[in-house]
C-alpha cells in the first residue's frame, strides 16, 4: 500500500498530524482560528464551511503533510544529520544562563541578534500573563524582552500563528521555536520570498515531545489549586533544569523537581505528532539548542550547560558573533556520538520512524511526505515497531478532534 498524505486540515488534525504550530490561523486568518479542543491540544477551529482547496497554501507547508530539511552544513552525520559544529555553550550573562531553561543559549542568542542590529524583533512564545499554564506567541523587541521569556514551556505553544503579523511589520526578524516550526517555515519559505529577505535566523530546541494541557492540568489537580488562581507556571529554569513552581494570587507556592515532574513516562501526555516526528532535533533550523545530561537524566541542578548545533553557515555565523561579543561563552567541543549519549530517546526514535510511517499506512491512515530526513536510509524494520503503530491507528489512539468555536 502506498503511503498517502493528508488532503485538508482537517484530515491532518483527524489523524493526529497536526502539532498545533499555528501556521493556518497565520495564512488563513478568515478561515481557521487556533483553539484548544477537548483534549487540550491546540488546534484549528474553523470559523465557516472548510474548503480544502482554498487551504492548499497552507497544506504545502503543515508539519502534518510535509517534513524536509535541506542539508546545509559541512559536516554530516547518519543520525543527527547535516551540521557545522557542535559544542557546550551558555549565556554570557549570569542571569540570562539563571533564568533560562538549560544554559540560555536561545536567549542569549536571541538577546545578541537584537543588540546587534541583525534582527528588529524575535518571534517566539512566553507563558500567557492571564493565564499563567498557557502558552501565546510574542514578539520581542529588546535583548531585556527577550530575556524575561527565557525556558521551556511543555504544553501547547502556537508561534506560528504570529507568522504573518511579523512579515508584515517589514522588519528582519528571528524565531525561536520548535524543530516542527522550522520545518514549517522553511516550507513556507518556498511560496512567500518575504521570509528569504526578512528572516535572519530560526533557532530551536531539540526537542522530546510536546504535552497536551493535561499535564499541566494534572499537576493542579493533584496541588487542589485551580486554574484561575495561579500566577505562574514555571515549567523549568532558575537553575538547570530547575523546579516547576507554581504560585497563585492568595500568596501560595509549590515547587517539584525535575524528577517529579518526568518521573512517570505514563503521564507525559505526549502529542501523536511526536510520537511520529521525524526532525525533533532541529535539522531544518540554523541553530539547534539541546540539553546535555547523561543519558538525558539531569543528575541534580546545576549552573546550566546547553549543547549547541549550528546547522548553517548563518547558524555559524552567529554563534561565533555571540562569542566574540560575550554574550554567549563556549565550552567543550562535541562530536554525534556525544549526542548519542546526552539523547538515546532522540536516537530510537529516528530509527523507528519508518516502520512507524509504514503501520499507520497498513492501517489506512494518511502520514507526511518527507525528504532530506533519512528515514528510510536508518530503517531498522522492527516489525514490533510497525504492528504497534497500526495497532495503535485501527484502535483509535491516534485519532484528535478539531475544535469548535
Ligand atoms: C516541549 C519541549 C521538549 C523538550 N525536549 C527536549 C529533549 O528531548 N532533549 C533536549 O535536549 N532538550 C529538550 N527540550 C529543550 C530544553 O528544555 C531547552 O529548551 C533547550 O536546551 C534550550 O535551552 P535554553 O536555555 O537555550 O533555552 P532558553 O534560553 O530558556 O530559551 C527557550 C526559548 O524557547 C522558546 N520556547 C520555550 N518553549 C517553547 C515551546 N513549547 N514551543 C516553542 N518555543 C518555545 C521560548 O520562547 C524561549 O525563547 C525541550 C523543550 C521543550 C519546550
Ligand atoms: S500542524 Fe500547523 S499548519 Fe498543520 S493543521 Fe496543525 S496548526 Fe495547521
Ligand atoms: S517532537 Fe517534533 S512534532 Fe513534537 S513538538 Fe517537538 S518538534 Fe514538534
Amino acid at each position: 500500500m502506498d503511503a498517502q498524505q493528508p488532503t485538508s486540515i482537517r484530515d491532518v488534525v483527524e489523524n493526529g498530524l497536526c502539532i498545533g504550530c499555528g501556521l493556518c490561523e497565520a495564512l488563513a486568518p478568515d478561515r481557521w482560528v487556533m483553539r484548544m479542543n477537548s483534549e487540550g491540544r491546540l488546534r484549528p477551529a474553523p470559523l465557516g464551511s472548510e474548503e480544502p482547496d482554498a487551504d492548499a497554501s497552507v497544506l504545502a507547508a503543515c508539519p502534518g503533510v510535509i517534513a524536509e530539511a535541506e542539508p546545509r552544513g559541512h559536516k554530516s552525520d547518519p543520525i543527527w544529520g547535516s551540521y557545522m559544529h557542535m559544542h557546550e555553550a551558555w549565556a554570557g550573562e549570569a542571569n540570562i544562563r539563571f533564568r533560562a531553561a538549560t544554559g540560555g543559549v536561545l536567549t542569549a542568542l536571541g538577546a545578541h541578534l537584537l543588540k546587534s542590529g541583525r534582527a528588529q524583533f524575535i518571534l517566539h512564545c512566553a507563558a500567557d500573563p492571564d493565564h499563567p499554564m498557557r502558552t501565546r506567541w510574542v514578539m520581542s523587541e529588546t535583548a531585556q524582552d527577550v530575556a524575561s521569556r527565557a525556558g521551556s514551556r511543555y504544553g501547547p505553544s502556537d508561534t506560528l500563528a504570529g507568522l504573518e503579523v511579523a512579515l508584515a511589520r517589514g522588519e528582519r526578524f528571528a524565531i525561536i521555536a520548535k524543530p516542527c516550526d522550522a520545518g514549517a517555515v522553511r516550507a513556507r519559505a518556498k511560496y512567500d520570498p518575504r521570509l528569504d529577505e526578512l528572516l535572519v535566523v530560526v533557532l530551536v530546541m531539540v526537542c522530546g515531545g510536546a504535552s497536551d494541557l493535561g499535564k499541566s492540568q494534572a499537576v493542579l489537580d493533584e496541588l487542589g489549586v485551580k486554574e484561575d488562581d495561579l500566577t505562574l507556571f514555571r515549567y523549568r529554569g532558575h537553575g538547570n533544569p530547575g523546579p516547576t513552581r507554581i504560585e497563585t494570587k492568595d500568596g501560595r507556592s509549590f515547587e517539584k523537581t525535575y524528577q517529579e515532574m518526568w518521573a512517570d513516562e505514563a503521564g507525559w501526555r505526549i502529542q501523536t505528532r511526536c510520537k511520529l516526528c521525524p526532525d525533533a532535533i532541529g535539522e531544518a533550523a540554523d541553530v539547534a539548542a539541546a540539553d546535555i545530561w547523561p543519558d538525558a537524566n539531569p543528575e541534580g541542578d546545576d549552573e546550566g550547560f546547553n549543547g549547541v548545533i549550528t546547522r548553517t553557515p548563518e547558524g555559524q555565523a552567529l554563534v561565533e558573533a555571540a562569542i566574540a561579543a560575550g554574550d554567549l561563552v563556549k565550552g567543550a567541543d562535541h562530536s554525534p556520538r556525544d549526542y548519542d549519549h546526552f539523547q538515546p530517546h532522540q536516537v530510537r526514535k529516528k530509527r523507528a520512524l519508518a516502520a512507524r510511517l509504514r503501520g499507520l499506512t497498513h492501517a489506512g491512515r494518511p502520514v507526511y511526505a518527507h525528504t532530506g530526513l533519512r528515514l528510510d536510509e536508518l530503517d531498522t524494520h522492527d516489525p514490533e515497531e510497525e504492528a504497534g503503530a497500526e495497532q495503535r491507528a485501527r484502535s483509535g489512539r491516534f485519532d484528535d478532534k478539531v475544535p469548535s468555536l
